[in-house]
């Protein structure tokens, strides 16, 4: 069976638009587009051209970086380009659903609210772990879409490549398993990518928003079958990355741009177990919740408390006490060596004055 089968028939029998740089390339005379003939005013990339679509060589890198076939790979806005295109192809309007495990990032349920499809939560356990058998049983056959985040935001918990193994298998023909890696370089573990040529109905997403640190540039990508790429390529719209951001990507992944992220990587993970052990310490701090990821969610006795006399000291941290199961709890995202022990210095100030 085709993943294609899964997706909304009036997607399937689309024609795309078809951009002039679709068509044509280059040439040396571009009078195709419209554009300018000029460009800018001290301008350096070229940006009186609509650009590539989807450019070869940032296609490439970020394939040879995922260990995926360039047709494997569609690159988008953020990863979140990459979800809203999944729930509007697989889901139709008032039948479908996804099915996400919450507490989990909210751009699954809200892509779903929009599209006006249905979410189905399946809660994680107690100790925020997923359990595909648990997930799996009674599952509607309205879901076309189930949405795993490994390491989960916000509770920071890596989920097992056989429980996605698990899972894919068990959804084979049924629906497509799509898993959100934005922190897996922080778990210096496998990607689920690996399993893409076993699994058609498995899609992989991951962005340059985290450790690659360009959150401002929105490169992300969505790791699939071939075929779901090129269904997908064919809704986003024309001309979705921009020139400077398809830049800041190339030079982010060249090879002074890996080492440093590298490097960048590691610090951050022992920045992340120097915090994970300082607040388990501490007075007023309940529990430290185990994550693979650059961040930590905190149970303490006065979170609301905790996070206004924070404020207080310039630094400000995410609430995440709204997500079910997380009442009283913050989220730190672990910053500079620096800032993690201002943060720090600032909570043994806030629970001396209390
Ligand atoms: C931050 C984050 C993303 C990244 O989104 P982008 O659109 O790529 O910036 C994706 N998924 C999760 C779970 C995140 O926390």
């Amino acid at each position: 069976m085709s993943p294609l089968d899964l997706a909304r028939p009036e997607v399937r029998a689309l024609t795309p638009y078809s951009s002039a740089r679709m068509e044509a390339g280059g040439a040396d005379i571009m009078l195709n587009a419209n554009e300018s003939p000029w460009p800018p005013a001290n301008d350096t990339q070229g940006l009186n051209r609509y650009p590539d679509p989807q450019p070869a060589a940032l296609r490439a890198r970020l394939a040879q970086l995922y260990g995926v076939r360039d047709e494997q790979l569609l690159v988008g806005r953020g990863t979140d380009e990459g979800i809203d295109l999944l729930v509007r192809a697989f889901c139709r309007p008032g039948v479908d659903a996804i099915a996400i495990s919450p507490p989990t990032f909210g751009m699954y349920a809200i892509c779903a609210s929009v599209q006006g499809a249905g979410v189905l939560s399946l809660p994680l356990d107690t100790d925020f772990n997923l359990d595909p058998d648990a997930l799996l049983v009674d599952l509607p056959q309205t879901v076309t879409l189930v949405f795993v985040c490994s390491p989960n935001n916000p509770t920071g918990g890596l989920v097992p490549l056989a429980s996605i193994e698990c899972l894919a298998t068990a959804l084979a023909g049924r629906a497509l398993l799509i898993v959100d890696e934005a922190y897996i370089e922080f778990a210096e573990a496998d990607s689920a990518a690996m399993l893409l040529d076993r699994y058609p109905n498995l899609g992989v997403l991951r962005t340059l928003s985290k450790a690659w640190a360009l959150a401002g540039a929105r490169i992300g990508a969505l790791l699939a079958d071939p075929q779901v790429i090129d269904l997908l390529h064919r809704i986003m719209p024309p001309y979705p990355l921009p020139t400077p951001s398809v830049q800041a990507a190339l030079d982010a992944l060249d090879e002074d741009g890996r080492r440093l992220t590298g490097e960048r990587v590691a610090t951050t993970v022992v920045e992340r177990e120097r915090l994970a052990d300082a607040l388990a310490a501490m007075p007023g701090v309940r529990t430290v919740y185990p994550s693979r990821a650059n961040f930590l969610t905190v149970s303490l006795d006065d979170a609301a408390g905790t996070y206004r006399a924070l404020v207080g000291y310039g630094i400000v941290v995410r609430d995440v006490g709204h997500y079910p199961g997380l009442a009283g709890c913050l989220r730190f995202s672990v910053g500079t060596p620096h800032e993690n022990t201002r943060l720090l210095e600032a909570l043994i100030g806030i629970a001396e004055a209390a």
